[in-house]
């Protein structure tokens, strides 16, 4: 919306939010790595975005006062079998013109991150963090000076053409969409953008255009190490990640406010905003169940989920995977810490969409619709070059 109304001041712009404030789900519920995109497919947008998204997010906070640390990240192997895969990432990362990579050896590690054992690890010393709640706050003052709206406690429930009689009129052909939220209140439009999160395969299909790839949950529990241990961490520490699950892998992640996070985990989540264990949704579970591409993920990965969920329960196996890294750490030093859930996007054949997806579809709705389909992780990090993409995008959809 930002990007939209600073390019096109004369049109009228607002923004439809289900909650009080911007950045309640995803954005505001993450690890606040500013990612340096070494992991993505050369060539795909997550590579391009990410790294031209990373230069723009220190630029914007840099011109904005938000604080920010370029404090680092090694990404670790401590299993022989674990180089070649960290010497090809590498390789992508160098593919995808990620500044200052540099594989260093155990020596190197120590002199970096002084309680940290592995035999060989990638220094990305671009990698930053930042609090994303504050930023998205910042880009929703940005918007709003240019002349923007927000709405609030808006849930958008409906969008359809606007009857004949009003499509007639000056401003019926004009703003010939009406949006309705769950009160019954409307907004009449030209054309609608949607960013939706973990609903965005349900705004999808309100628009006319197709439910899949479909959203199916994932929580990420993080513990939080005891604030007398933080001098464990200096930077970012990663694993080296698993081809399958290229998202996943206990991490330990600084904070802007001095503490230390350590996770996500995994979890299928009963409920699309279920931030706790036992959180729970009939409507969302049974969506998820009901899912094939559900189904077909789960049966082709079902020791890893299971081993996921124990994780879950038993802090103690969550810890032995952190011990990997930094033998010191015990049960003693962490405690349970917040959770985000993640959006994924699932195709029918149970595959992992990976590459962020815009999109819209056909009909009357359908056309003056273009959808965020799929902005899974590193999408904060590249969120001020995706609203140039998007932009690009709607104007030559719509021709503004
Ligand atoms: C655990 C976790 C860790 C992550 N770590 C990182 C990281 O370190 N670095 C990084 O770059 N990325 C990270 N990500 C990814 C990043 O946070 C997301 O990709 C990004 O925030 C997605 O933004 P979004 O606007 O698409 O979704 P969201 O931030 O979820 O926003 C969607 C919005 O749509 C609203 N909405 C939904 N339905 C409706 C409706 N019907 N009507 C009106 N409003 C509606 C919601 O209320 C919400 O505000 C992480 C994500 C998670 C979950």
């Amino acid at each position: 919306a930002r990007e939209l109304i600073q390019r096109h001041p004369s049109l009228a712009f607002a923004v439809l939010e289900k909650e009080q404030e911007p950045a309640h789900h995803q954005s505001g519920h993450n690890s606040g790595v500013i990612h340096s995109g070494i992991y993505y497919t050369p060539g795909s947008l997550k590579a391009k975005l990410c790294v031209q998204g990373a230069a723009l997010c220190y630029k914007y906070c840099d011109q904005k006062g938000i604080p920010y640390k370029q404090c680092g990240k090694l990404i670790v192997a401590v299993e022989q079998d674990e180089i070649p895969r960290l010497k090809a990432l590498y390789e992508r990362g160098l593919q995808n013109n990620v500044p200052g990579l540099k594989l260093i050896g155990a020596k190197e590690i120590q002199e970096k991150e002084p309680f940290c054992r592995g035999l060989m690890a990638l220094d990305s010393p671009y990698t930053g963090i930042v609090d994303y709640k504050q930023v998205a706050q910042s880009y929703a003052r940005d918007f709003q000076e240019a002349g923007g709206t927000i709405l609030t406690d808006f849930e958008v429930t409906n969008m359809e053409m606007a009857k004949e009689s009003s499509a007639e009129s000056e401003d019926g052909l004009k703003y010939p969409v009406i949006v309705r939220n769950k009160k019954g209140e409307e907004i009449s439009c030209g054309h609608i953008l949607t960013c939706a999160g973990l609903h965005s395969d349900r705004l999808s299909q309100i628009s006319g255009c197709s439910p899949e790839p479909r959203i199916v949950p994932f929580r990420g529990d993080y513990l939080v190490l005891k604030p007398e241990k933080s001098y464990l961490v200096k930077g970012n520490i990663y694993p080296v990640p698993n081809p399958r699950f290229p998202f996943l892998g206990f991490h330990f992640t600084p904070r802007m406010d001095g503490s230390i996070w350590l996770g996500p985990n995994a979890v299928l989540a009963f409920k699309r905003e279920g931030y706790k264990l036992l959180d729970f949704s009939p409507g969302d579970f049974l969506d998820a169940v009901t899912y094939s591409g559900l189904w077909k993920l789960v049966l082709r990965n079902v020791s890893y989920g299971l081993g996921e969920l124990y994780r879950a329960f038993s802090l103690s196996a969550q810890v032995r995977q952190l011990q990997k890294f930094i033998p010191e750490v015990t049960t003693n030093d962490v405690l349970r810490g917040p959770s985000g859930v993640r959006a994924q996007a699932l195709d029918s054949e149970g595959n992992l969409v990976d590459d962020f997806v815009f999109d819209g579809g056909s009909g009357a709705v359908g056309s003056r619709v273009l959808h965020v389909r799929n902005a899974p992780s590193p999408a904060a990090t590249s969120s001020l070059a995706i609203a140039a993409a998007i932009a690009d995008e709607a104007q030559r959809r719509f021709q503004l």
